[in-house]
């Protein structure tokens, strides 16, 4: 079936960050991928800001090679018509050089839809929002994105919205997390919230446990500088894993509405039982990769691979988290994610609770509980565990068998990146895939206890071989309450 594009209103996006890596490999594909579908009008613009010296063309030129780089099949029309709406400005943002000429460019389009894209060091967001604001570049129909990291705890990230509050507004304010942009991520909310018959079987009556699990096979690559000084819990956990346990575990919103889905997602950050020091030491486990294989090659340990031997940020996390709510109550969350592990895969997993029980004979087989799992990547999809009857003679023996759904392959269409999403909400002015302040910092209170007492303990993060799941304290977490880490 054609997929139905709208053709969005003129706007003038404006990039901080454009020379940068995020830029290169999400940004430019993702806009070009919109033009190759007719969703931007003649009189839209991008206009691209970093401290190089760069002519408008010399820029262009390494924006067709970014995209080449992401895109087989490139269209030389749309390629033509894309670069043509790209412009370059040279601006330095700490040596405040540069504002005139994007003051210059944005003059007499005060009618546009205007959105900054702050794709830079978050130690840049104060600085350029200040400017923004002193250069009167802030109009009514004017957005902001911010990009994560939002703070590296609740005190700092409440003064990164301080300052970008002072000059925008919170509907301006666009704080992204990619992964609510994923396909399955918004799947989840239809399949909760557009069929029957899930809600009846959502909550502690009916589900023993739900298992999140980001793995990466990576290692730090070229972001070690940064993840050296974030690590795991910063890096994963407040944000990505968080907004996934908190579309699991929230209540039906009213609507669709940002702030009605926001609001709902804030009562879950509020009612997950705090970190005190006991739960910290029992409920979670940090690890840091050791040299192993990975991709059927050997690896460095993390300690080698950043050149910082007394390193103690953790690659790895695993938590077991407790809601204190009526639909919660007593149904763990489990969620691992982390570096250098076994293979790359993020899934949700739904544990629904054993039969009360059996008609059946002991000959028919164990009958596994059933299991809803929501998988992010590497193949988009959604799969249910049932138990069905063996097919032929033989008795009544029964078998576990996967109802299988992987997007790709049912809907034949191309997987459409998250940034796409988000870029075009953000141009939109729908916020209901970002995240409200509120929520931010909600989840950094509850992060902060975990950051403090791992800072007062001298434990060192527990060493895993690189090519494996982690820790073995990881296992040991969720064994000790009789379950097991999904494997397919
Ligand atoms: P990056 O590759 O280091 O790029 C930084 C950009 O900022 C460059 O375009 C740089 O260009 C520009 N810049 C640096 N200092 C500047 C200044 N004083 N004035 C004006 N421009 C300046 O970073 P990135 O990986 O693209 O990440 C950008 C943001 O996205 C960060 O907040 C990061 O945490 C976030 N993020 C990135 C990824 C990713 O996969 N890369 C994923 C999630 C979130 P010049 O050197 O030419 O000035």
């Amino acid at each position: 079936m054609p997929v139905r594009m709208t053709q969005l209103a003129p706007f003038d996006l404006i990039v901080f960050g454009g020379t940068g890596d995020l830029a290169h490999r999400k940004l430019l594909p993702a806009l070009y991928y919109r033009e190759l579908d007719g969703q931007l009008h003649d009189d839209s613009r991008i206009i691209a800001v970093s401290r190089r010296d760069l002519s408008a063309e010399n820029y262009r030129d390494w924006a067709h090679k970014s995209v080449a780089a992401q895109v087989s099949n490139l269209c030389n029309m749309s390629m033509e018509r894309f670069l043509k709406r790209i412009t370059y400005l040279s601006v330095n943002v700490e040596e405040n050089t540069g504002w005139e000429s994007l003051e210059e460019t944005l003059k007499g389009r005060e009618n546009i839809d205007r959105a900054f894209y702050l794709s830079v060091a978050p130690s840049l967001f104060g600085p350029i929002c200040s400017a923004i604001g002193e250069h009167n570049l802030v109009t009514d129909e004017t957005r902001v994105t911010i990009e994560k990291p939002i703070g590296r705890d609740g005190e700092s990230a409440h003064a990164v919205n301080e300052t970008v509050g002072s000059v925008f507004k919170e509907h301006q304010i666009f704080r992204i997390d990619h992964y609510l942009g994923k396909e399955t991520v918004q799947n989840l909310m239809a399949l909760r919230f557009a069929n029957v018959m899930f809600e009846p079987l959502w909550n502690s009556a009916h589900i023993d446990h739900v298992q999140i699990t980001v793995a990466e096979t990576l290692g730090v690559e070229k972001r070690a500088g940064y993840y050296d000084t974030a690590g795991a819990l910063r890096d994963m956990v407040q944000n990505h894993l968080l907004q996934l346990l908190c579309l699991v575990a929230m209540e039906p919103p009213e609507s669709m509405a940002a702030d009605s889905v926001r609001d709902e997602k804030l009562k879950v950050l509020k009612a997950l039982v705090p970190m005190d020091e006991e739960r910290v030491r029992r409920n979670t486990v940090r690890g840091q990769y050791r040299p192993g294989a990975s991709a059927g090659g050997a690896v460095q340990g993390y300690l080698e691979e950043v050149g910082s031997p007394d390193s103690q940020t953790e690659t790895f996390v695993a938590a077991k988290v407790e809601i204190a709510n009526w639909r919660w109550a007593g149904v763990p969350f489990y969620m691992r994610t982390g570096k250098r592990l076994a293979s790359r895969l993020s899934e949700i997993v739904i544990q629904f609770k054993d039969l009360p029980h059996s008609i059946f004979l002991e000959e028919a087989g164990t009958i596994s509980a059933n299991q809803l799992i929501i998988r992010l990547q590497p193949d988009e999809g959604v799969k249910m565990q049932l138990m069905i009857k063996d097919p032929g003679p033989g008795g009544m023996r029964l078998r576990k068998v996967p109802l299988d759904m992987t997007f790709a392959e049912a809907f034949k269409v191309r997987n459409v990146d998250a940034y796409e999403r988000l870029i075009f909400d953000m141009i939109r002015g729908n916020q209901t895939l970002f995240m409200r302040r509120d929520e931010v910092e909600a989840a950094w209170k509850w992060i902060d206890p975990i950051l403090e007492h791992w800072s007062n303990d001298k434990e060192a993060p527990k060493g895993y071989t690189s090519g494996t799941w982690g820790p073995s304290a990881s296992i040991a977490l969720i064994e000790r309450d009789g379950r097991t880490w999904h494997e397919d």
